[in-house]
């Protein structure tokens, strides 16, 4: 008998539901029995594995945050709870396991592959698209949005009281939110941890906007880039308008999923089962030019091979000025 395990790890994101409906609906539909860990490894350690039926992933496509429950498990990093943690899934017979959630989350997945020959697909779920592998992760999409909505409110009182706005927006590793939301928000100026950012470059960007008449000016940066305050401090010495700063924090994680993230979930959940059927595993499931594809594990990293944003970047200032 097939049975296979679903559970969420790391950061929770827009889409994980989704997901998870979809993975559980077609995998029932292909002939496995399906089970849900609660609380990602932490759960998988604590023996938290429940029969999953049909209720359980009705009326939640359209929720944020992930119904399974996430977790960080620093116990799961080592081999003696790994053990547990594969003992409570052989015990139950489980030996398929989908794992949504980012690349710390792949890297315990892969040992239980490669450990316990546990079949694993992983679907990337995390708002800050830094993962190899896929054009878009789970959650961008929707977090996207939600800094354009942010922005848009922000503006107004930047414009009537002609500041300089700093928005931190979430990215540890990955500039692509504050990118994106600069390129579609029509933002003024980008900070981002893959760039060197210097603050001259920035403020001679901002003081030549105002010698043309622009009146406020918005700019995204980055968590990865530092403390914005810091960052506040250090534009102060270089030009005269007033500057405030706004951390936009947890709302980015939450909210409804976009249609766009919905969408890709099922899809990345239909490819998940796809590879499992055909016998695959200890892969990872992206979008790349609009196809699903998979990716082996072992090459997963969010910093080292990372697709290329310099042409974004570029695009971002360009418009920026
Ligand atoms: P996000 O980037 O959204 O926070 P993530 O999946 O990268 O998501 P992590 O906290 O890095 O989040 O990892 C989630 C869990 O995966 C960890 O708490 C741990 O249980 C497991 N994990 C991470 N790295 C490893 C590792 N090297 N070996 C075994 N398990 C790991």
């Amino acid at each position: 008998e097939k049975k296979l395990a679903i559970l969420t790890s790391g950061g929770d994101a827009p889409g994980m539901n989704a997901a998870i409906r979809a993975t559980a609906k077609i995998a029932e539909s292909c002939g496995f029995e399906v089970y849900g860990i609660r609380r990602g490894y932490l759960g998988m350690l604590n023996d938290e594995i429940f029969l999953m039926t049909g209720r359980f992933v009705s009326g939640i496509i359209d929720k944020g945050g992930t119904v399974l429950l996430t977790a960080r498990s620093e116990e799961f990093k080592q081999a003696r709870f790994r053990e547990i943690a594969a003992n409570n899934l052989k015990k139950k017979g489980i030996n398929y396991l989908v794992v949504i959630g980012g690349d710390g989350s792949y890297r315990g997945a892969n040992l239980l592959y490669k450990e316990y020959g546990i079949k694993v697909v992983g679907i990337p779920g995390t708002i800050d698209n830094d993962i190899y592998g896929t054009d878009y992760t789970l959650g961008f999409d929707t977090c996207l949005n939600t800094i354009l909505d942010a922005m848009s409110k922000i503006r107004d009182t930047a414009t009537s009281h002609e500041r300089t706005i700093l928005i931190q927006v979430m990215g540890r590793h990955a500039g692509d939110l504050a990118l994106h939301a600069c390129i579609a928000g029509g933002g003024d100026g980008i900070m981002i941890p893959e760039m060197d950012n210097p603050i001259e470059m920035l403020a001679l960007q901002l003081k030549e906007r105002r010698k043309n008449g622009k009146l406020h000016d918005i700019v995204l940066v980055a968590e990865g880039v530092g403390n914005v305050l810091d960052i506040e401090k250090k534009l102060r010495g270089h030009i005269n308008s007033e500057i405030r700063s706004v951390v936009l924090g947890y709302i980015q994680r939450g909210g409804t999923p976009s249609g766009f993230d919905r969408v890709l979930a099922s899809r990345m959940a239909a490819k998940a089962i796809e590879v499992l059927n055909n016998g695959e595993a200890g892969v990872m499931v992206g979008i790349e030019k609009n196809e699903m594809v998979t990716h082996p594990l072992d090459e997963v990293d969010s910093t080292e091979k990372r697709k290329s944003i310099e042409k974004d970047y570029e695009l971002a200032l360009l418009l920026s000025k």
